[in-house]
């Protein structure tokens, strides 16, 4: 596509995507009502490994000329509101990221979860696929609460380790619970960072209310707070512009923590606004997303708790391969 054409479709999708929008999505989260069990934080890289990290997105995303449209382009992005973080950017070309599961895992739950990260495949061309062997994503349903790294970063990590960590998710789970983590987490995958660390929305929270509450509900520490919750994105380093409360990237967090004692709603579905800025960012082409199917026993895992950062041996880095 030309660059007229290209800055033509762009702008279609954000108007179709304004005009559907509505206040519909904003009135059913206020409905909803705060979830305390929201908790999802990015896990992030070692700090040995930041620079590797770049130049590992820079490998995976050659081209760059759709984002650099994007990030230049006069007005073009105004409608759009979920954010890419480009330097962990998978790139314009189609991609399907391979899946595995760190534990026994059933058919049938198998199956489920890939089809939550696949809700992205719908508007996007990047899919997800279940493989037999080590997969790109690799999930977890072990202890640790729910997070993903971001992007390209899951290249990084050991092939011992989760990239994704979905604690507790079995059959039993509420659907909804489903599309509200598992399709956020897979967010993080194609990564989009939290939409609440736009710099507009972190102004309007306490600090110290907010030190108080992640430490009595997730047992974060201030560090983490800080990092998670209090820290604005870069404008530099993201694509993206006017942040939206109702993404499936934005947490909910309650009007115990903001200055003005309103609640950020947090999205509880991909969005129209999403769905649209993933069709821009990640141009979609049909694909066999068919899942190999393998058997195995559903694991047993204890309730969600504190999420962690983790490191390791700094001899099982993911280098030589890239
Ligand atoms: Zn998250």
């Amino acid at each position: 596509m030309d660059e007229t054409g290209y800055k033509k479709a762009l702008r279609d999708i954000a108007r179709i995507a304004g005009e559907a929008v509505g206040d519909q999505a904003s009135a059913a989260n206020d409905a909803a009502g705060f979830d305390p069990g929201a908790g999802c934080h990015i896990m992030l890289l070692p700090p040995r490994l930041q620079q590797r990290a770049a130049e590992v997105a820079a490998t995976e995303n050659p081209t760059n000329a759709p984002l650099q449209e994007l990030a230049l382009g006069d007005g073009v992005l105004t409608p759009q509101r979920l954010t890419l973080y480009t330097s962990r950017y998978w790139g314009p070309v189609p991609k399907a990221l391979t899946v595995s599961f760190m534990e026994s895992t059933a058919k049938e739950l198998r199956e489920r979860i890939v089809s939550h990260l696949n809700a992205w495949a719908t508007y996007g061309g990047i899919s997800f696929a279940e493989t037999s062997g080590i997969g790109d994503v690799r999930i977890s349903r072990g202890p640790g609460g729910y997070w993903s790294y971001l992007g390209t970063d899951i290249k990084l990590i050991p092939k011992n380790r989760q990239t994704m960590n979905l604690q507790g998710f079995s059959m039993s789970t509420d659907e909804k619970e489903y599309r509200r983590v598992i399709r956020h987490e897979a967010g993080h995958t194609l990564g989009y960072p939290h939409e609440h660390m736009r710099q507009v929305l972190v102004d309007r929270i306490d600090p110290q209310k907010a030190y108080d509450y992640f430490l009595r509900t997730q047992g974060w520490s201030k560090e983490m707070v800080d990092q998670q919750v209090l820290t604005a994105l870069d404008p530099a380093k993201i694509i993206g512009t006017e942040p939206d409360q109702d993404s499936i990237m934005c947490y909910q967090l309650p009007g115990a923590i903001t200055k003005d004692g309103k609640p950020i709603r947090g999205g509880l579905d991909i969005n129209p606004l999403d769905s649209a800025f993933t069709a821009t960012v990640y141009p979609k082409i049909l694909r066999d997303t068919e899942a190999r199917a393998s058997t195995g026993a559903e694991t047993e895992v204890p309730l969600p708790r504190t999420p962690v950062a983790v490191d390791w041996d700094p001899q099982d880095d993911v280098l030589a391969s890239l």
